[in-house]
Order: structure tokens, then C-alpha cells, then sequence
């Protein structure tokens, strides 16, 4: 075996061997491919599709899409998705379709479920004083049942805001409970707020222990979280909540001209659509009568918009049981109705209540891909229909709308920030180099084998150093002040509590990244979709690594995603 005299060596300034001028590479083959006159065709091809005057101009035209309308109205994309391969298109109803007046719907739940806690719970009525703050919950937190605090974690789960009570928790207690912990959103300590309905137990939670907590009282997390939890629950299931809600539901649900514009686009589109709810049919039959009756003449009820109508489906049970589907007789408005039987087929213009997905798909011909499904609740919508079967999805996440329209207006304050941040890490680097500089002097001092002029060279060198080094360190002190107080103000702006929803400090928050993980397309409402093609087709932006976000020309490839599905599509 020969063995090589000299060992290589690599130069201080060229990258390891591997470039094309390199006669063996150790990466990478460098060679022209197979199909290089392909190639060559397809340059010339692109040269003259770019000088196309004609084609210029059809580019050029004025969008269909009104100038006006901004960019939180957008329909966002994390996974490719061709609209003309699909053929239903399925809606949920509440915060869907239906998007209601937040604080006025969170007030009645609270005001109902608190109610409930002392009439029926024993609760001292003194809690009957508490002020509802809506400004304090938002969706995507965790409840810990085992320390009665709130939290907001980041994409990896670990906890980056926490409460307990209304006051921020103490950061000894912070690092002793979640430094080194993530929350599992499996494990039963503790309880994620992914829907918008759930945002009054999160401020019942923590309002109740601020208030018992002051006045001495010891509280049992784990039981005070049940009762809510059970209370709130009752105060849905026998309906007394949107029996309120249907009393005056132009006080609590918005009504969007769009809505029927957009359900007809995709219908002229060629889709089919379908409402598949958990509401039971009276209180679906007012909403949805609330919402559509009207808005277009072609459309006499809001049921010509859809092909097939499901209420109490029950999801997420929906995408995993084999319940069977009911058909239902059903009379005049506010009226309920009555169970005629299980049904073998689903038909248009009939109302069903319950089902499952697999009869779904045999009775509608259609399954998989060629259906996407429009919720708005990452567990029972989303993540559940994603899990169970390859329907596409869009999620409705209504605060997008805020949280864009907050963050366009802090744009100044935010590239301002951004600047800040890269002047930081500059500082990081210059006070590191100067760290390295002042050692190596130290070490020449030490040895003392120094000339006296050379020692005193080496100390003028020294002091220089060491006054730069103080500089630099004061600056990295100042931009990182700077630097977290604007954050903290951006952020808090937003929602001086949480933060924004889709970020916890510099990364995606959990229910950003689950937004991310699970949805194929989200967007802030159904009628977003009037201002696109029924057949257009979605496109996600590439995921760039880092090495590509720092310049490398590979980010250059396909940077709005490529004609063939993306990873993990489906
Ligand atoms: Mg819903």
C-alpha cells in the first residue's frame, strides 16, 4: 500500500478542493450533465419568452385583484396546492364561514361560565367581580395544571413568556420549572388554547388565581382548570351560549359581503362545496341564513351554495370514528330537526347530521387530494383531517389580519431593530477578535523574553487594544439594551402580555409553527378567495436554510416553490 509523503494541506483562503477547476474534486463532479444541449435550448428558449413583447404586455394588465386591498388579506402557502385538482371544497361554520365579534362573544362565554362556577361549582361569589380583559389571552398559550400558570412557548416548545396569575413569573421560578423543560402538548399537565372559543377558560384560569391568591386562599390548580373546563363546557353543550348569540346574532357575528361573491367564484370554478359543522342544525340554519340569505340573487338560500350539508359532525371524532351520517327532516327557521334515519348516500339540498370521513368520501365520489377542507381549529380541522387522510386544508386564523396590518405599521421601528441586531453581531465578532489579540500580548508579557523597547512596543499595543476592547464591549452592552427594548416595544405593542402570535423572540411561537406544519394554505377569512382564480395555483416560497440566507445562489433556484409538490405535501 503507498502511502502519501505529505500530508495536504488546506490554503488559508481558497474553499476545499471540490471547485470546478480542480482536476479531482472531492465534492461534486463539476461535469457537464447529459443533457447539456437541453440545456443550451432551453436558454435560448428563456431569451426569447423574456423579449415577447405581446406576452410583456398580457404581464403588465392591470391584476383583477383590487389595488386596495392589503396584504393581510392574502391566502398564504406552506404547501403547494393546484386549485383546479380540486373538486370539493368543504367549509366548517363557527369562526370559519362565521366570523364573530370576539370580545363581545368572549364577555357572554365568560359572564355565563362564571356564573356557572359559583351557582354550581361553589366558588366564593367574590369571583363574580372580576373584570374580563381580553387583551390578556390569546390563542396558541398553554395552561400548567400543576403550577397554575400561563405560557406561551416557541416552535421547539420551550416556554419564552410565562404567567401566573396576572403577574409575570418570577425568573427563578421560570428557570426552575421550564429551563431546561419543553411542554409536550400530549402530556396532560398541561392544556393548549387553540381555539378562539377557548380564550375566556385561559383568563378564568388566571384571573380566579390572582384573586383567591391575594385574598390567602391556597388553590388547586389541576381541579380549578376541570371546573372551568367542565363549566364552559356545559355552558356549549346545552346550548344556553348561542341560544344567547342567536337572540341578536348581528351583535356578535360579523356579516361579509364577500362571502357569497366568493362561495360562487369557486362554484363557477366548477367545485363543489360542502358545510361539515359541529353546530346542530338550528343554530347552523340561523347563522348560515344571517350570513347568506340575500347577499345574491342567483342563490335563494344559503343552502343552493352547497352540495351537501353535514351539523354535529363531531371532529375531530369525524376523521377517526365510523359514525354513520343521519339524514334529517328539517322544518322552518329556528325550528329543530328531526332524525329520519341513517343514510346511505349523501344528496344536495338534504341535511345530514354526524358521519365520518370514510362514507363521506364513498357517498361524495371523491377522496384524498381533490378535497380541501376550510377550519379554522388546528386540532380538530386541521390537524386531524391532515392525519387521517390526505385531504388539503386551509386554516382561518382571523388575527393574521391585526398582526399583519400592526407589524406594517411598525415598519420604521422594525428595520430599525433590524439594524441594531446586525450591528450587534458585528460587535459580538470585533469584541471576540480583540479578546484574541489582547491574550496574545498577554502571553508575549508573561514570558518576559522581551527587549525593553520591545516590551515597551508591546505594551503601547496592549493598552490600545485593551482601550478598543472597552469600546467595542460598552457598544455590544448598548446594542443589546437597544436592541431588546425595541423588540420588547414591537412585540408588546402588539400585545403587551404575549407578544405576537406567530413569534416568540426571534422564533416562530408554537401555534405559528403548527400553523406551519399542518396547513396547507391559512388565511384570515373565507372571502379571501373572491379576489383569487378558483383554478389558480399556490405556490409555497421556498424554505431557505441559513447557508442560503446568507447568499448562496442555490436560494436563487425556484424561489416561489417548484411546479412538482413540496416536501412533506399531502
Ligand atoms: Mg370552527
Amino acid at each position: 500500500m503507498s502511502v502519501c509523503p505529505l500530508s495536504p494541506k488546506l490554503s488559508p483562503t481558497a474553499p476545499i478542493p471540490g471547485s470546478p477547476t480542480t482536476p479531482d474534486p472531492l465534492h461534486g463532479s463539476f461535469r457537464s450533465s447529459r443533457n447539456r444541449a437541453h440545456a443550451e435550448e432551453a436558454e435560448r428558449r428563456a431569451q426569447s419568452l423574456f423579449a415577447d413583447t405581446q406576452l410583456t404586455q398580457l404581464l403588465n394588465a392591470p391584476s383583477s385583484r383590487p389595488s386596495t386591498l392589503s396584504r393581510a388579506r392574502d391566502i398564504f402557502v406552506n404547501r403547494n396546492l393546484r386549485m383546479s385538482g380540486i373538486e370539493l371544497v368543504g367549509f366548517d361554520m363557527d369562526y370559519t364561514l362565521a366570523i364573530y365579534h370576539m370580545r363581545r362573544l368572549e364577555q357572554l362565554a365568560y359572564d355565563m361560565t362564571l356564573a356557572k362556577l359559583i351557582s354550581e361549582r361553589g366558588y366564593p361569589p367574590v369571583i363574580g367581580h372580576l373584570q374580563y380583559d381580553h387583551h390578556f389571552v390569546m390563542r396558541g398559550l398553554a395552561v400548567d395544571r400543576a403550577n397554575g400558570n400561563l405560557l406561551k412557548m416557541d416552535r421547539f416548545g420551550y416556554v419564552g413568556r410565562a404567567w401566573h396569575g396576572m403577574r409575570p413569573l418570577q425568573r427563578e421560578t421560570w428557570h426552575a420549572l421550564y429551563r431546561n423543560q419543553r411542554v409536550r402538548l400530549k402530556d396532560p399537565r398541561f392544556a393548549w388554547i387553540d381555539t378562539l372559543f377557548a380564550l375566556p377558560e385561559a383568563w378564568l384560569f388566571a384571573g380566579i388565581i390572582e384573586l383567591l391568591e391575594s385574598l390567602g386562599q391556597r388553590v388547586d390548580y389541576g381541579r380549578l382548570y376541570d371546573d372551568i373546563r367542565t363549566a364552559i363546557d356545559e355552558v356549549h353543550r346545552d346550548n344556553s351560549l348561542k341560544r344567547e348569540v342567536r337572540k341578536d346574532l348581528s351583535r356578535y357575528v360579523f356579516q361579509d359581503p364577500e362571502l357569497g361573491p366568493a362561495l360562487h367564484k369557486l362554484r363557477s370554478g366548477g367545485k363543489r362545496l360542502f358545510l361539515l359543522t359541529n353546530s346542530a342544525w338550528d343554530y347552523t340554519d340561523a347563522v348560515m341564513r344571517y350570513l347568506l340569505d340575500g347577499q345574491m340573487a342567483e342563490y335563494a338560500s344559503w343552502r343552493n351554495y352547497f352540495d351537501y350539508v353535514v351539523t354535529l359532525a363531531a371532529k375531530p371524532a369525524f376523521f377517526a370514528e365510523q359514525r354513520p351520517f343521519l339524514e334529517l327532516e328539517v322544518a322552518g327557521p329556528g325550528e329543530e330537526a328531526r332524525v329520519l334515519g341513517e343514510a346511505t348516500s349523501l344528496e344536495r339540498g338534504k341535511v345530514y347530521q354526524g358521519g365520518n370521513l370514510v362514507q363521506f368520501e364513498q357517498y361524495t365520489h371523491r377522496a384524498g387530494e381533490c378535497i380541501l377542507y376550510v377550519g379554522d381549529h388546528i386540532f380538530g380541522d386541521i390537524l386531524k383531517s391532515k392525519k387521517t387522510s390526505l385531504w388539503r386544508t386551509c386554516m382561518i386564523v382571523q388575527e393574521i389580519e391585526d398582526e399583519l396590518t400592526y407589524t406594517e405599521g411598525q415598519r420604521e421601528r422594525i428595520s430599525e431593530l433590524s439594524e441594531v441586531e446586525l450591528t450587534r453581531e458585528r460587535l459580538d465578532e470585533a469584541v471576540a477578535d480583540h479578546k484574541g489579540l489582547l491574550n496574545a500580548l498577554d502571553r508575549r508579557l508573561e514570558r518576559g523574553e522581551l527587549e525593553p523597547e520591545d516590551q515597551e512596543e508591546v505594551e503601547a499595543e496592549r493598552r490600545r487594544i485593551k482601550a478598543e476592547l472597552d469600546k467595542l464591549r460598552w457598544a455590544l452592552r448598548e446594542a443589546t439594551e437597544i436592541a431588546d427594548t425595541l423588540e420588547r416595544e414591537v412585540e408588546e405593542g402588539f400585545n403587551p402580555y404575549w407578544g405576537l402570535l406567530f413569534k416568540e423572540g426571534s422564533e416562530n411561537s408554537r401555534f405559528g409553527e403548527q400553523v406551519e406544519r399542518y396547513a396547507c394554505l391559512y388565511t384570515s377569512r373565507v372571502s379571501n378567495f373572491l379576489h383569487d382564480s378558483p383554478l389558480q395555483y399556490y405556490r409555497s416560497p421556498r424554505d431557505l436554510m441559513p447557508h442560503e440566507q446568507a447568499g448562496a445562489w442555490s436560494a436563487k433556484l425556484s424561489p416561489e416553490g417548484g411546479e412538482g409538490p413540496a416536501p412533506g405535501d399531502g
